[in-house]
């Protein structure tokens, strides 16, 4: 087992961070290790992990170059993990380092995700509703509906971290790439606290583009929004043409029908040109999957006699 710990300007927390995490380690019976990754923190928390990893061999530190950020800071985690299930935890003791031993029960139930979901969550008002947003956008997105998108307290399988990893994806939502390539997802509630000490390091803007890189990393829709608006003015148009013909018939040439067909054309020609762009998008968004290096699908196994002869117990 691994657990990855994003750490930024951390200093003040680490110590008690490391203080609840060993006796979990201890307990859990299973090989495991800790990475932390300090990402580009400018206080002390470099020096405190190469510390702890000087007199604890269970501990790696992963050094980044400067802050890339939380996501990127998990990636270069998952990178540098070995375990086959992988946990992901916040350096600010707001995931209490306990509940590791319930997200492993989870996994071991035959799950390849488990999130954690901060039922009673310690966050201020403002923060708590952008979040709820956030959550309800992402499961929408993702088309696998959780209570919370957000929580970082999660563990994966090998293979899911492996899978998110060979994406390589620059702006990668970790949660939300993981919950997309496997169908055996699971939630349960865990604990949360307020932050130690320090500060959040997300504020309304940070969340706000957290969210944009979503929609735009996981679907097409607003783009396809622009085009669906192309095409309501041009039926709008048709309409408009319709009435003008039809009163032309019935009244005969009016005074003002050029200004009025001169109107129609002007509509017809914005209609034509939110097509056009929607259009455009719609070969940039297929070029931007091709690049996007996403797996079109994912084998869990393959099952023949000799697999079967190998596991017995699947037989059962
Ligand atoms: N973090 C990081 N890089 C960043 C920002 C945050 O590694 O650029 C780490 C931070 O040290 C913490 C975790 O990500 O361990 C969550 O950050 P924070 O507590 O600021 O976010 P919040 O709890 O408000 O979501
Ligand atoms: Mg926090």
């Amino acid at each position: 087992m691994s657990i990855v710990i994003p750490v930024y300007n951390e200093a003040a927390n680490l110590a008690a961070l490391w203080r609840r995490l060993q006796p979990v380690l201890d307990r859990c019976g299973r090989a495991c290790e800790v990475v932390f990754v300090d990402d580009g923190s400018a206080d002390d928390s470099l020096a405190i992990l190469r510390d702890l990893a000087a007199h604890d061999d269970r501990v790696r530190v992963v050094e980044l170059a400067r802050n890339f950020g939380q996501h990127a800071a998990i990636l270069a985690g998952f990178r540098n993990s070995r375990g086959e299930i992988v946990i992901t935890l916040d350096a600010d003791l707001q995931n209490p380092p306990e509940e590791i031993p319930r997200l492993l029960a989870a996994i071991d139930e035959g799950n390849d995700v488990v999130g954690g979901w901060r039922e009673e969550r310690h966050d201020r008002t403002f923060r708590k509703f952008a979040s709820r947003m956030h959550n309800h956008l992402t499961s929408a997105i993702v088309g696998v509906p959780m209570h919370d998108y957000g929580c970082m307290l999660r563990a994966y399988r090998r293979h899911i971290v492996d899978t998110v990893v060979a994406c390589d994806e620059k702006a990668a939502f970790v949660p939300a790439l993981a919950n997309s390539f496997t169908k055996r997802v699971a939630e349960i509630p865990v604990g949360h606290e307020e932050r130690a000490s320090g500060r959040s390091h997300y504020n309304l803007l940070g969340l706000a583009k957290l969210s944009l890189n979503l929609i735009t990393g996981f679907s097409m829709l607003p783009i396809q929004l622009v085009g669906l608006f192309g095409i309501v003015v041009f039926v709008l148009d048709f309409a408009l043409v319709m009435l003008l013909l039809a009163h032309r018939l019935i009244y005969g040439p009016q005074q003002e029908g050029a200004m009025w067909v001169m109107f129609a054309a002007v509509f017809a020609l914005f209609g034509a040109l939110f097509l056009a762009i929607a259009l455009v998008a719609e070969y940039v968004g297929r070029i931007y999957q091709e690049v996007r290096r996403r797996p079109n699908y994912i084998v869990r196994a393959v099952h023949d006699a000799e697999s079967a002869h190998r596991q017995p117990s699947l037989r059962q």
